[in-house]
């Protein structure tokens, strides 16, 4: 392939379309004439306050976010977010929903009970091993939002849609889904997305939050910390992750005028997942792990008939070109990450791979 690149089935950090890396590359020693890097100028710059701006206008754009939401970049990962929101957003006397859909969602939960906050963890799917998204949930009247995971990395299932919280604003992690398919964002509140899945390199997170919640945000909170701090100062209050974002703007151009938007991506999308689910579902040797009405179409998750043929299987793929189809280190079995710059032609390609080790060891 291409620069001796593989097929990189990795969860996050995670492939980044190619077109993106040749244009970094291309442009790494002399940003637009500059004479300096991208990564060598100041973030006060002229050359940078564009690219900020334009990756939060297209944001604005790809979403369809209008003038209700405010587009930020913050550090800390989304691992920070857990923290920072009912910090935030959840006063004394006051309570939050959690949906708890496995690790990240667990995570979430921690955060806020570390800080004392009362929240209620109104359904939850670990009873049978967080393989699906709970249905029918009552929502609690009054709650100061829902925090919900969109896509669960680690556990290979999604949301297929939203669920109706009665207008309690939605909170909600889309680390490894933001911007893989339209979103109805009538109750959303606030989304969070760890870069380093789908729409960057990391060291960077976004986060869309609708201005009325930032009026709510306590004063004395460290300045740091405060949403409103990064909304009055366009994500400049100190100095941000220059060069990360500058990537994310790339990917989000290449999204918009390449891909032709979020209809167009999540069709694409739609499309590698279903060959693989078809492909699971025609034998018996691959088992998806997810319920199929829960099933990701970012993260692939996948079991074979014992442990020795998934270290196997891992093994054989890796030294035939296809990386990082490994599980997460928590659940074992196998993950193909197939996010939105995994290549169309990467998913047929592993088929065959799958389908011949398959002959050799089934
Ligand atoms: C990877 C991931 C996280 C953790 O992100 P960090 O940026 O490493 O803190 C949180 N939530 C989800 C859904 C993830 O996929």
């Amino acid at each position: 392939m291409k620069h001796n690149r593989i097929f990189n089935f990795n969860a996050g950090p995670a492939v980044l379309p190619l077109p993106v890396l040749e244009e970094v590359q291309e442009s790494f020693l002399n940003f637009k004439g500059c004479g300096m890097s991208i990564t060598e100028i100041s973030h006060r710059s002229k050359w940078f306050d564009d690219i900020i701006n334009d990756a939060v206008e297209r944001t604005k754009r790809i979403l369809n976010l209008g003038d209700r939401y405010e587009v930020l970049f913050m550090q800390g990962g989304a691992s920070m977010q857990f923290a920072l929101i009912p910090m935030n957003f959840l006063g004394d006397g006051q309570s939050a929903d959690y949906v708890n859909t496995g690790t990240w969602s667990t995570s979430a939960i921690k955060e806020a009970k570390i800080q004392k906050k009362t929240i209620q963890v109104v359904a939850s799917s670990e009873d049978k091993n967080f393989s699906y998204i709970p249905k029918n949930i009552r929502f609690t009247p009054g709650a100061a939002y829902v925090h919900i995971t969109s896509n669960n990395t680690i556990k290979g299932t999604q949301w297929a849609s939203f669920p109706d919280t009665s207008n309690v604003p939605i909170i909600t992690d889309m680390s490894s889904d933001i911007m893989s398919r339209p979103i109805n964002m009538e109750n959303v509140g606030l989304i969070y997305a760890g870069a380093q899945k789908n729409i960057g390199p990391a060291g960077v997170c976004m986060v869309i939050v609708r201005k009325d919640l930032l009026k709510t945000v306590p004063d004395s909170l460290p300045t740091m910390f405060k949403y409103t701090t990064h909304s009055t100062k366009n994500s400049m209050y100190n100095t941000p992750p220059c060069f990360a974002i500058y990537v994310i703007q790339l990917v989000l151009k290449w999204l918009e005028e390449t891909i032709g938007g979020l209809n167009q991506m999540e069709e694409i999308n739609n499309r590698k997942a279903k060959l693989l689910y078809d492909f699971f579902d025609s034998g018996s040797f691959y088992k998806g792990t997810a319920e199929p009405d829960s099933r990701s179409r970012m993260n692939v998750t996948f079991r074979l008939p014992s442990e020795d043929l998934e270290k196997k299987f891992v093994a054989e793929a890796t030294s035939n070109g296809f990386g990082g189809l490994k599980g997460h280190r928590s659940v074992g079995g196998c993950r193909a990450s197939i996010y939105n710059a995994t290549p169309a032609e990467a998913v047929p390609a592993l088929i065959d791979f799958m389908k011949t080790f398959e002959k050799t060891n089934g």
